[in-house]
């Protein structure tokens, strides 16, 4: 067991962490990174390459011995692994995250989606939505990187028919679509289809890890405060709670190899701490630091508000649309059977049905990369979150429970059944049973939300009420949804809670 003491701790190296992490350094300020996740990058990359989805290896999976998937191939390991794709499983849902330094950008489709104007009002009534337009937005996609499609290079790969395909069919139902920027690199995709540079979104790589191209956390946010001198990063370090102590908070680590096993005890000191462990692992060490750290403080808004930013995916046989594209094929060259045998792993378009009072949804036209031609159009549906969920702790297993039950997703189910119909009264086409029991996925969440919410559990810029040098600035700070996939936005309130916390805290300016 050992004991350090530090000025600046922040846990969790996600959107939150590093943002946090960038703009106490270049403030000047020592920063300790904790990470139970492994640093991908650490001894030359050593546990790498990251697997593709088709032959997944064992550092593919957090901690478990197969593949968690919502679908493709399941593959088996002899061995545990501090994998990069975590999926924590509670009584109706099934919650995915990334692990490793980079949280969450290791692992993700790399989509930033800026959320509609008067929904992010209705979501943050009390933040000043110009200035997140005209700053926050902007500097988060500068600094993430983000880029978008060439038209032309969308237009003609054989890689982005699934997209094509996806938009016709959607402008066929009536639906209206718009193309979506990513942090994935464009210039390099084009470069891996001229057989240039290594294959990674061309080659099946994604949700077990890029191993080029995607601009993850890791070169950007961290890669930048790493640059100061100021940054440590200690992977393999899993928080369990926190408590207080007289000079701040005394904050409780395993130290666990690549089994998972518990090789160390750690007590970290500090006077600053930073909670960034994503939505559920965030408001986990809340609560767990409530009943074992006796931090009885926090607002009662704590484990409320929790949402899976109405994710549910779905999906459409195309087969028996084969008869009537054959037909069409004389007349629209653009618009052949089926999503094609090529597909890159990074989506770029999405179905944007917000406006919709009655059923607003944003649907992510999302690649179903198996190498051949499976005839399957697959969407992530995002929707409002009407009834939220909320998180509560159990101590008999010392874990939380999310409290998610059909009233919870009831809204989410009814808006994809409308959107399949519709598509398929145009196109053709059935429900793609195939993939999930009655054809609807309303347990999977890519999109955890919430739990320790903006002006609720903390104050307007992520102070937790009840404490001093308390801060959130991740995932749980978003009530349940957000109506598009969230990193963009969730990046862009951890620069405005920073800005604030660096002038004010730290009297930086
Ligand atoms: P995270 O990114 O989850 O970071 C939290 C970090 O804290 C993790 O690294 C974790 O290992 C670490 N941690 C947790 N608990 C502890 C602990 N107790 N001790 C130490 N460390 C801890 N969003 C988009 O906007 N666009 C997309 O295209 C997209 N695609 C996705 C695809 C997949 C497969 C998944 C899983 C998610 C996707 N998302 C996407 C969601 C997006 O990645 C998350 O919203 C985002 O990463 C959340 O950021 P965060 O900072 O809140 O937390």
């Amino acid at each position: 067991h050992t004991e350090e003491n530090v000025e600046n701790l922040v846990i969790g190296s996600g959107y939150g962490g590093a943002v946090a992490a960038l703009r106490l350094t270049q403030a000047g300020k020592k920063v300790v990174m904790l990470e139970m996740g492994l640093d991908w990058e650490k001894e030359g990359g050593k546990y790498k390459p990251f697997s593709n989805l088709i032959t997944p290896k064992n550092n593919s999976t957090w901690l478990k011995k197969s593949t968690q998937a919502p679908m493709m191939n399941i593959a088996h390991f002899n061995k545990k692994f501090t994998g990069v794709l975590d999926r924590m499983d509670y009584e109706n849902i099934k919650v995915y995250a990334g692990r490793g330094v980079g949280g969450g950008s290791l692992v993700n489709g790399g989509m930033a989606v800026q959320p509609k104007k008067s929904y992010f009002k209705e979501i943050f009534p009390n933040l000043n939505v110009d200035e997140f337009w005209d700053n926050y937005f902007p500097l988060a996609k500068k600094e993430l990187q983000v880029n978008e499609i060439p038209e032309d290079y969308y237009a003609q790969t054989p890689y982005y028919k699934f997209a094509r395909v996806g938009e016709s069919e959607a402008h066929k139902a009536g639906f209206e679509t718009v193309r979506v920027p990513n942090v994935y690199s464009f210039d390099y995709m084009k470069k891996e289809e001229a057989d240039e540079v290594p294959k990674s979104a061309l080659a099946k790589e994604v949700i077990y890890g890029n191993n080029h191209g995607k601009q993850s956390l890791e070169k950007t946010y961290i890669k930048k405060a790493i640059q100061t001198g100021l940054l440590h990063i200690n992977d393999l370090h899993r928080v369990n709670y926190f408590q207080e102590t007289e000079n701040g908070y005394a904050v409780f680590v395993d130290v666990i190899d690549t089994e998972g096993l518990v090789v160390a005890k750690k007590t970290i000191s500090c006077k600053n701490l930073f909670l960034n462990a994503g939505s559920i692992g965030t408001t986990k060490l809340l609560l767990t630091s409530r009943y074992k750290g006796k931090m009885n403080n926090f607002d009662a808004s704590l484990g409320s508000d929790w949402g899976n930013n109405g994710n549910i995916m779905t999906g459409r046989n195309m087969v028996n649309t084969l008869f009537n594209r054959v037909e069409n094929e004389a007349t629209n060259t653009n618009h052949t059977t089926g999503t094609g045998s090529k597909q890159s792993t990074i989506p770029v378009s999405g179905i944007d049905n917000w406006e919709d009072k009655e059923h607003s949804f944003f649907a992510e036209i999302s690649p179903l990369p198996m190498g051949v031609e499976v005839y399957t159009a697959l969407y992530l549906v995002i929707n409002k979150v009407p009834t939220p969920g909320t998180i509560s702790y159990d101590p008999s297993v010392n874990d939380i429970q999310i409290n998610w039950e059909k009233k919870n997703y009831k809204h989410t189910v009814e808006n994809a059944k409308y959107f399949i119909k519709k598509m398929n009264k145009a196109n053709g086409g059935t429900p793609a049973g195939l993939l999930w029991k009655g054809a609807y996925g309303p347990d999977i969440c890519y999109h955890p939300l919430g739990g320790a919410v903006l002006g609720k559990t903390t104050d307007l810029y992520g102070r937790v009420k009840g404490y001093k040098n308390l801060y959130i600035t991740d995932g749980a700070l978003v009530p349940a949804s957000i109506g598009v996939n969230p990193f963009l936005t969730i990046t862009a309130i951890a620069e405005y809670c920073m800005k604030e916390i660096i002038k004010n805290d730290y009297s930086v300016s």
